[in-house]
């Protein structure tokens, strides 16, 4: 019976951990361990739109007090610099699934050429607007979209939270993990105090104490799809750069870039592999992109996610379980889905857990990290941009796993929902055939059914992008949208996040 929990770690991970845990199950005694010497990994960061669900739906967490505290900012999705458009717009909303009534195909059958306004959420990403105008001038604000926040403001809003929930913190190091016959039987920590559990949350980020260390959990590379393996990190204070409702993902020679839009500050970093180039290359491609970055830092990583993230008392969340770039921002979305998993599964066996609901919670998870990987694969065997020694073997060797029989009916039978019947069913997905077909279409992978639409189906498409685009362009800013939260007067709307 699971009465009392350690929260080794006071990051996202951790503190999201815990609070989902206290706030689902508050009979629950949780206690969170970090180390204020370690520290957090410190990145800026995005999010998808799962994120504000989970805050704001799922925990019921204020809105108000979270734009207040944590100050984040909109982010609609990706823009790709990437393949061989100028760009392209990945959206948390359906672009390409969507099918208007009377139209023969969906979407995803009218944008090969033009991939350009495909909804309205690319619309505004196109326009630098962030969300539409209702007829009163006010943002008509929707719930797909996601943030960009700074991790050290997120995780200090959250302690904060923590507190109030009466989530016990300890600042101490662990120094010493006892085993036992369930795995874990205490930490020693650097106060010389040692502290015991029924359940071990593992949120110790790359350092992954409990499961990786302790209980030496093996671990599942995923080098034979994504070949990076670092990232040169900086940012300057915005002078007159409008605040972007997006996070840029740009070619660069061995990898990519990001640029992440905070209030005050943008945030660049180079993902790259660091057997086509040096740290110093790297570095210095990075700064001639970005002269007004003054300090750089490395961070190194390996891809992958350790086989269970459930081994007997050892739960493992954020970079403790697995890691991948954040092409996709697909980091806090893990850590969420993971701590609703967990919350669900100890909420459903009375905190008494069974040896088949942590398999099933394990094969979840294990399947939720394989699909991100396939996902990212996708986005590097396909990108013909730039033609240096890393894309080219990018695109030569890249594996898809997962992604091969997606790309396979994809080639034969174009962007098609029928795959959804078999090949990819909704509810087994989580970017869903909708986000391997926009990084599909949008970097222009050859298919065998191009389709030419009628005069009236065309006329119909087009209309409807052209509606999209005025609306768009009548779109609010970034900086405007956040005056109007921000009004002593502003109200959310009750039960907007409810699924
Ligand atoms: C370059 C880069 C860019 C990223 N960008 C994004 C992004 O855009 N979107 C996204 O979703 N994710 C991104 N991530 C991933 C990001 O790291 C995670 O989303 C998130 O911050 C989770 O971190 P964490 O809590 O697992 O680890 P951390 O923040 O590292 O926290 C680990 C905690 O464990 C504690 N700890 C460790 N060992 C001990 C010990 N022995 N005793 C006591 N305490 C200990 C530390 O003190 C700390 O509190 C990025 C990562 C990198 C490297």
């Amino acid at each position: 019976m699971i009465r009392e929990v350690i929260v080794l770690g006071g990051g996202t991970a951790g503190f999201l951990s815990a609070l989902t845990l206290k706030i689902k199950l508050p009979q629950l005694r949780i206690r969170v361990v970090r180390s204020r010497e370690l520290g957090i990994i410190g990145v800026g960061e995005g999010s998808t739109s799962d994120l504000p669900y989970h805050l704001h739906g799922y925990l019921g967490l204020d809105q108000t007090r979270f734009y207040r505290e944590a100050q984040p900012t909109w982010k609609l999705g990706v823009r790709f610099l990437w393949g061989p458009r100028p760009h392209f717009n990945y959206t948390f909303t359906p672009q390409v699934s969507s099918h208007l009534e009377g139209l023969k195909k969906p979407h995803g059958f009218h944008l090969w050429d033009d991939f350009e306004d495909a909804d309205v959420n690319s619309a505004l990403m196109s326009r630098g607007k962030v969300f539409a105008r209702q007829p009163n001038g006010i943002p008509e604000i929707r719930r797909n979209y996601a943030y960009h926040i700074e991790n050290a403001w997120m995780v200090d809003y959250f302690e904060r939270i923590a507190i109030e929930h009466g989530i016990e913190i300890t600042d101490a190091t662990v120094d010493q993990v006892e085993r036992g016959p369930e795995g874990v039987a205490a930490l020693k920590l650097n106060t010389s105090q040692r502290i015991t559990a029924d359940l071990y949350i593992d949120a110790s980020g790359f350092r992954s104490e409990l499961l990786g260390k302790a209980l030496a959990e093996p671990f599942v590379s995923y080098a034979d799809a994504l070949f990076c393996d670092r990232a040169v990190a900086g940012g300057w204070e915005r002078e007159a750069e409008p605040i972007l409702p997006y996070t840029v993902a740009e070619t660069m020679d061995a990898g990519w870039a990001w640029q992440i839009e905070h209030e005050r500050h943008i945030n660049r970093g180079y993902v790259y592999s660091s057997a086509f180039l040096s740290d110093e290359q790297a570095t210095e491609e990075f700064l001639k992109k970005n002269p007004k970055v003054k300090s750089t830092r490395i961070v190194k990583f390996t891809t992958g996610r350790h086989q269970r993230c459930w081994v007997g008392n050892v739960f493992a969340v954020g970079n403790a379980h697995g890691f991948v770039e954040p092409l996709e921002a697909t980091a806090i979305f893990a850590i969420c889905q993971a701590t609703r998993l967990l919350a669900g599964a100890l909420g459903e066996n009375d905190c008494d857990i069974s040896p088949t609901m942590r398999e099933s919670c394990d094969r979840i998870i294990r399947k939720l990290w394989d699909e991100i990987r396939d996902f990212l694969a996708i986005h590097y065997r396909f990108n013909t941009r730039l033609d240096t020694p890393f894309w080219q073997a990018c695109r030569h060797d890249v594996a898809l796993h997962g992604a091969e029989s997606i790309v396979q009916h994809y080639r034969e039978n174009g962007p098609c929902m029928f795959a959804q019947l078999d090949v990819l069913p909704p509810s087994t997905s989580l970017f869903q055939l909708d986000g391997f077909y926009t990084l599909l279409l949008g970097q222009r992978v050859q298919h065998t059914r191009l389709h030419t639409p009628s005069p009236r189906d065309r006329e119909t498409f087009e209309s409807m992008r052209a509606r999209t685009a005025v609306a768009a362009k009548n779109g609010l800013t970034v900086a405007e949208s956040l005056a109007y939260i921000r009004h002593p007067g502003w109200k959310w709307t009750p039960g907007f996040f409810e699924k």
